[in-house]
């Protein structure tokens, strides 16, 4: 039919009136199903596709040729229309920590803890017969007493929002002093002297990149001064002829000259992580006991809990914090206060938390695990065999977040290299692990695809979705289409 129809005119005569398809059947029930505004927007748009396919090869596609074929071209965009974006991927990139995947995988308890406030509600700023109005960051103040001495805490929705409240709220207007060797940039537009300028303080530097003395920090106090702050270096790291000022030296020289010591963490870890692996992260119990005033760390860096930022600290410093407009701006929802809660509780057993949160049981699995892990999964990838060698090798994971930047953890990767006959690329076999039912997200280098196992936290559902990808791939060795 389209071969008699000759000219573009007469092919835009074909296309059906928006009127006709509306009154199609088919059509009539997904407009009882999804309501009519959608539907019509989903059909116009099926119009104009057509439009542009008339106009780019001079053809019609096929749906206009039969009113059946209409209902299943619109069925088609409605399953796609109606898949999240957000859906579970399996992560094995080698970074474990990775900011565009979501950062942590929460723990059994914060999922459970989560359900449940977002079904019902919950006394978040509610006297439950104490007397007095709670408010929203209560309930963790007490857990964070209890794990870190702190007096009191602030909880907000990442660390960034936390620095700029903590400088906003105890130093608006005034000069904070920061060692030319912190002055970071942690990604994105988060860099200490914008924040600063955003909280409206002076930044007075001191020092040079690689070393600041205490003198330094002194010879710059004036009356103007109102703090002192330190920024863990956590992205990246300096060796050699260094000399970073301790915490506990400026501690006192903070309360000698009356201003206060402040402290970005960053990515916090609130447990000696050398168990797993790990190098030791700098504690907050740590930075409070040597005096630091204020300390600020991320809910989803090392202590693998929901996207927050927490400062914990002095009582009336966190008192002017929770008392600031920020606050309102910047705090938290339900959902996020109840994983933080769960997460938390698991640091009363510190060593449970390779069996408890996902991020520890990831980084402690131990090589020869994962070596066994690979040789199956090899086992299972024979489908791929036609177009792709399948190997196991040995790799290497980061923590990912700008967490431990000089940790590697040795780990094992499935790795596939293309044959030479292949007619699928490497990049065509990523699509299609992307593609699969679970996304599998792997790394193209060197010529292979790698696929990290120190990222698996399901290894039935990976081999599951391995094999199904495999025989997609066997088929189209086969000569299918796509
Ligand atoms: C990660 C980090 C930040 C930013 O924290 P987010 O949770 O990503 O907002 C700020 N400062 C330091 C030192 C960090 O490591």
């Amino acid at each position: 039919m389209t071969q008699a129809i000759n000219s573009t005119q007469a092919l835009y005569r074909c296309l059906p009136a928006m009127d006709s398809l509306l009154l199609i059947p088919q059509v009539m029930s997904f407009i009882d199903q999804q309501g009519k505004p959608w539907v019509k927007s989903l059909l116009a748009q099926m119009l104009q596709d057509a439009r542009q396919q008339i106009a780019k090869n001079q053809s019609l596609p096929s749906w206009c040729l039969d009113s059946s074929h209409v209902a299943e071209e619109l069925a088609g965009r409605i399953v796609c229309a109606q898949r999240q974006s957000m859906t579970p991927v399996i992560n094995l990139t080698g970074t474990i920590l990775h900011t565009n995947l979501g950062r942590s995988q929460m723990c059994e308890a914060a999922i459970a803890a989560v359900t449940g406030v977002m079904r019902s509600p919950v006394p978040l700023e509610f006297d439950m017969g104490q007397g007095k109005r709670g408010h929203r960051d209560s309930a963790i103040s007490a857990l964070i007493h209890e794990l870190t001495g702190a007096d009191s805490c602030c909880i907000v929705n990442n660390n960034a929002a936390a620095v700029l409240l903590m400088l906003a709220a105890t130093s608006a207007g005034k000069e904070v002093i920061v060692s030319r060797g912190e002055l970071v940039e942690i990604g994105g537009a988060f860099r200490i002297p914008d924040i600063m300028a955003q909280a409206g303080c002076k930044l007075v530097e001191v020092g040079c990149t690689n070393r600041t003395h205490l003198k330094d920090y002194a010879a710059a106090i004036s009356e103007n001064t109102a703090a002192i702050m330190k920024v863990h270096t956590s992205n990246y790291h300096i060796s050699g002829f260094t000399k970073a000022t301790e915490e506990a030296e400026l501690a006192a020289l903070c309360k000698a000259r009356g201003i206060a010591l402040i402290s970005d963490l960053g990515s916090g870890a609130l447990t000696d992580l050398s168990r797993f692996g790990l190098s030791k992260e700098p504690m907050p119990q740590q930075m409070l006991k040597d005096g630091v005033n204020l300390v600020s760390f991320s809910g989803d860096k090392l202590l693998g809990g929901p996207q927050a930022g927490l400062v914990v600290g002095d009582a009336e410093l966190i008192a002017k914090l929770q008392a600031h407009p920020l606050k309102r701006a910047l705090r938290c929802d339900k959902m996020t206060l109840a994983a933080l809660e769960a997460t938390l509780m698991q640091y009363r057993n510190p060593e449970a938390l390779d069996t408890q949160l996902p991020i520890f049981r990831k980084l402690s699995r131990s090589k020869a695990e994962l070596e066994q892990l690979a040789h199956h999964l090899v086992a299972a990838c024979t489908p791929f065999h036609p177009l792709f060698e399948v190997r196991s090798q040995a790799s290497q994971t980061q923590v990912g977040s700008g967490s431990q930047p000089d940790v590697l953890l040795d780990s094992v990767s499935v790795c596939f290299t293309a044959k030479p006959e292949s007619q699928l690329s490497l990049q065509q076999l990523d699509s299609h692990f992307k593609a699969a039912e679970i996304p599998i997200i792997g790394r193209i280098t060197a010529n292979q695809l790698w696929l990290d196992l120190r990222g698996s936290d399901n290894d039935q559902q990976l081999a599951r979705v391995l094999t199904q990808v495999g025989k997609t791939v066997a088929a189209m060795s086969l000569g299918g289409c796509q």
